[in-house]
């Protein structure tokens, strides 16, 4: 589900009907986590006053049957272990198209919404087919023949986001504009609830025991579905936009600022019902967890061992274990994965990397046994004035004595590759690369010039989790 983002504002009115959107199924619920089922076929018949709009899992079968003022609705579908349908006589006219990709068959898609709601129609319908294009490249062909999104009527905010397969509930935003941040969740929404159709519906793994590898890894897929677009997060409303207030953040950097900011408790693979934090941390901690493995693989390893992870484990019932020996064996570093898992997936092991000391300061004639001090002193002088005629537009930072610079980079955290940048007066760069358990390290540079910054991870590609 999506309880990932904070709302701006809730609006709560009192309305006439609750939430149209039921899961119908024999396992129960559990605080906090929802699903895990076998796989099975599903023949359903539905019957309603003909006024109703009905949508389901699967394909409908034929024409429904009229009977006594009402319609009786057949469903079937395989290879999926739980149906859901809703029921509402106030639903629009549907909007239904159609994708296709390689591999997939031709995929209906339908779009139901209330009238308040149609603005967020044909973005939750083009939300959905970008989705579609994206997990079908990127993990695998979409196996159904259908698609249902549900727009949640107004008062019914409690069945938004939630997944079920091939049907799933999104959310719905009053006078949705582009460029917002309802916009944004609107389509995060979308793409999430869509996600979890791979990762709870096809990989259907246990979410109770292991919810990291569905609402974390769909999380992290997602957030690379946006990245991959060159999406950012479009903080503002339309009041704000109106007067030039529309700040962006990177996806990866909003999730690292959804960690809990005081010391992580619960391992991401710790169960859903046992957290001292709850289960909010699994997804943003996954996705940077996994970001940052990604930056140690590399972007077409994890691809690949995506790929073939979803190839060996769709339609079974995979465990975290058996993502981490795919991740092994496809990106052929088992030593990199398997201390990955130990410090962010079994344990709780915090980045946390600082330069702790930084200097830059010239080195000057030293008193010794042939010269004194005051000797020492008028030849630092005498030198200095003799550069200082022979090169009268100096920068600072610049002389005739040459500059040492000094850094020192502490380790209090996870052992991650982690890169060092000093930039020094006349723009010059060193960049050295550190990773290990060492506590502390050293780096020193004697140059004609001062350093002025020293910055570790320049790039941010590390996310800090
Ligand atoms: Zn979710």
């Amino acid at each position: 589900m999506a309880q990932w983002f904070p709302k701006i504002a809730v609006l709560e009115l009192p309305g006439e009907r609750g939430a149209t959107a039921v899961r119908w199924n024999a396992h129960e619920y559990h605080a906090e986590s929802e699903f895990y089922a076998d796989f099975g076929n599903y023949d359903v018949k539905l019957t309603a006053p003909k006024e109703y709009t009905i949508g389901a899992t699967g394909e409908l079968q034929g024409t429904p049957a009229e009977k006594d003022g009402k319609l009786t609705h057949h469903y079937v579908q395989g290879d999926v272990h739980d149906f859901a349908w809703t029921a509402d006589k106030r639903t629009a006219r549907p909007l239904v198209d159609t994708w296709s990709g390689p591999g997939s068959p031709q995929v209906k898609i339908t779009v139901l919404f209330p009238p308040e709601y149609e603005s967020n129609a044909a973005p939750a319908l083009k939300a959905t087919k970008d989705s579609l294009t994206w997990f079908s490249n990127t993990l695998g062909p979409y196996p159904y023949k259908t698609v249902t999104v549900v727009i949640p009527p107004h008062n019914a905010g409690e069945a938004a986001g939630m997944e079920y397969p091939t049907f799933f509930t999104a959310d719905s935003y009053a006078g949705l504009q582009p460029g917002t941040l309802d916009a944004y969740q609107l389509d995060f929404v979308t793409i999430h609830e869509f996600g979890h159709g791979y990762f709870y519906g096809i990989l259907a793994s246990n979410e109770f025991e292991e919810p990291m590898l569905d609402e974390g890894l769909n999380e992290y897929w997602d957030e690379r579905m946006l990245r991959a677009a060159g999406r950012g997060i479009d903080a503002t409303t339309p009041l704000l936009k109106a007067i030039g207030i529309a700040p962006r953040f990177k996806v990866f950097d909003f999730s690292r600022l959804g960690s809990p900011r005081e010391e992580p408790a619960d391992p991401l693979g710790e169960n859903a019902y046992t957290r001292l934090q709850g289960i909010g941390p699994v997804y943003a901690r996954t996705a940077t967890a996994m970001h940052d493995l990604e930056e140690q693989l590399g972007k077409e390893v994890l691809e690949r061992a995506f790929k073939e992870y979803y190839k060996r484990w769709k339609f079974r019932h995979p465990s975290v274990a058996d993502l981490r020996e795919t991740l092994a064996e496809v990106s052929g570093q088992r030593q990199l994965v398997e201390r990955v898992f130990a410090q962010q997936v079994y344990a709780t092991t915090r980045v946390d990397d600082r330069i702790s000391s930084f200097s830059s300061e010239e080195v000057l004639p030293q008193p010794g046994v042939k010269l004194s001090a005051k000797q020492a002193e008028e030849k630092e002088d005498k030198i200095r004035e003799d550069w200082d005629k022979a090169h009268p537009h100096a920068k600072d930072g610049t002389g005739p004595f040459p500059y040492r610079t000094e850094v020192i980079v502490r380790r209090r955290g996870a052992d991650v590759p982690q890169t060092l940048v000093v930039t020094f007066v006349d723009g010059s760069k060193e960049t050295v690369r550190w990773g290990g358990e060492q506590r502390w390290q050293k780096f020193e540079w004697t140059k004609p010039v001062k350093a002025v910054s020293a910055e570790i991870d320049p790039n941010a590609s590390i996310c800090w989790t």
